[in-house]
């Protein structure tokens, strides 16, 4: 495994931290982040960044996880906003290229690689998160149609998405066996959105999704039915992934701060930076922001070379996201009582920290899936 960037990889950076010190910066200056920064997604599709992992084929940019990965971590040095919101639209992007009909594949995933249209991907339920088998929505089949009954929550560009991956349950009291995946395109009947959420780091952009009889075409199941569970379980095998570089472009932007901050603030006639209890911190930062930037690396690596890669997956997700916590608990601390005030950039981050530890499987649920894989060969 090379530590070092290939030169395509480091080219493809360059281009993430164009864009995002020419437009991603400027334009949440200007606009702030209440609304969905569409004018970013768009620009994200002409760049060719919309679809970095997925074929060619389809219109994606036919790159490997490790490449992905990279512009991912570049594109959340300065928060992990966008990365946030590419990586969540590359969720529908893995289920529709593993398990999408030819047709279904021809139908969405080019105008998503050209970002024309938003993904979004619907599992969690007001009573079922961690626990996602208990899910509750309904899709009964009826015809050449299915009816979806139920509510979602939390759902990532709710209410924004063009396109929604949806979980439902097809055979009732079969637990996991009996979930189902669905396409739902926004605008179908019976679909509605409830007011936005307000989780803590203010670019999230998540609503409650409700179906009300909402009918959809029986083409718009993903698989067969039973397989939804698995599907979805896939998907967020690679999403955390996707999770954790976000979460380390984060940690970094927090640490670079910081780093800064030490050197410019003084106190006791020194910059806090000559500190043996500052130093000891920044460098506390910087090895936990190493470590898990490998961890994350090999698990991308796995990925590409078709090897199992899921426990690396959730380490990388639950050491970059807890790193992300940390190091930006740090970052205010070192920038003090400034560090909590909007007027510095520090407490966004900390805020935006937390969300990583509990989307896409919270850390507890990614210390399950790593320790269900270290006894698994004692249970044979
Ligand atoms: C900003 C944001 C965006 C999100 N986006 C999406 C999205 O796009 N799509 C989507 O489907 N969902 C989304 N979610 C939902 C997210 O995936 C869930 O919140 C998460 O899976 C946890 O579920 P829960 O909130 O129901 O917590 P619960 O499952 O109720 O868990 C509560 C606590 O108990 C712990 N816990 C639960 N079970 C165990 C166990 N067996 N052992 C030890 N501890 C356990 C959990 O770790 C947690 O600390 C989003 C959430 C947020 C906050």
């Amino acid at each position: 495994m090379d530590y070092l960037l290939t030169e395509e990889q480091e080219q493809l950076r360059r281009l993430v931290e164009e864009f995002v010190l020419g437009d991603v910066n400027p334009y949440y200056e200007k606009h702030g982040h209440e609304e969905f920064p569409w004018p970013l997604f768009r620009k994200l599709g002409e760049l060719g960044l919309a679809a970095i992992p997925f074929p060619a084929e389809y219109g994606g940019g036919g790159l490997d996880y490790s490449t992905y990965i990279v512009a991912l971590e570049e594109l959340s040095r300065t928060g992990s906003r966008l990365g946030g919101a590419l990586a969540v639209h590359g969720l529908p992007q893995l289920i529709l290229n593993q398990f999408g009909t030819d047709e279904q594949k021809s139908k969405y995933l080019p105008p998503m690689a050209r970002a024309e249209l938003l993904g979004a991907f619907a599992l969690t339920e007001p009573h079922a998160g961690s626990d996602a088998a208990s899910i509750n929505t309904r899709a009964s089949r009826r015809g050449d149609k299915y009816i979806l009954r139920g509510q979602k929550i939390w759902i990532t560009h709710g209410g924004e998405a063009d396109i929604y991956i949806v979980m439902a349950v097809t055979e009732k009291g079969k637990g996991a066996k009996g979930v189902s995946s669905f396409i739902v395109e926004k605008g179908a009947e019976g679909l509605a959105f409830g007011k936005r959420e307000r989780p803590m780091g203010l670019p999230h952009h998540t609503r409650e999704v409700f179906f009300e009889d909402c009918e959809i075409p029986r083409h718009n199941l993903i698989g067969r039915e039973g397989e939804g569970f698995r599907v979805a379980m896939t998907a967020l095998d690679s999403g955390r992934i996707t999770v954790a570089a976000t979460s380390l472009g984060l940690a970094q932007a927090a640490f670079d701060h910081a780093l800064r901050y030490a050197t410019e603030r003084q106190a006791f006639g020194h910059p806090i930076a000559d500190f043996q209890g500052i130093q000891f911190m920044l460098a506390d930062m910087a090895t936990s922001i190493e470590a898990a930037r490998s961890v994350t690396r090999k698990a991308a690596y796995l990925r590409d070379r078709g090897l199992p890669f899921n426990a690396v997956a959730s380490m990388a997700k639950l050491l970059a996201t807890d790193t992300a916590m940390k190091v930006s608990t740090d970052a205010v601390q070192i920038y003090g009582g400034y560090g909590t005030s909007e007027d510095y950039p520090v407490q966004e981050l900390f805020r935006e920290a937390k969300i990583g530890q509990i989307v896409e499987g919270t850390n507890q649920i990614q210390r399950m899936i790593i320790a269900r894989e270290l006894l698994k060969k004692f249970k044979q």
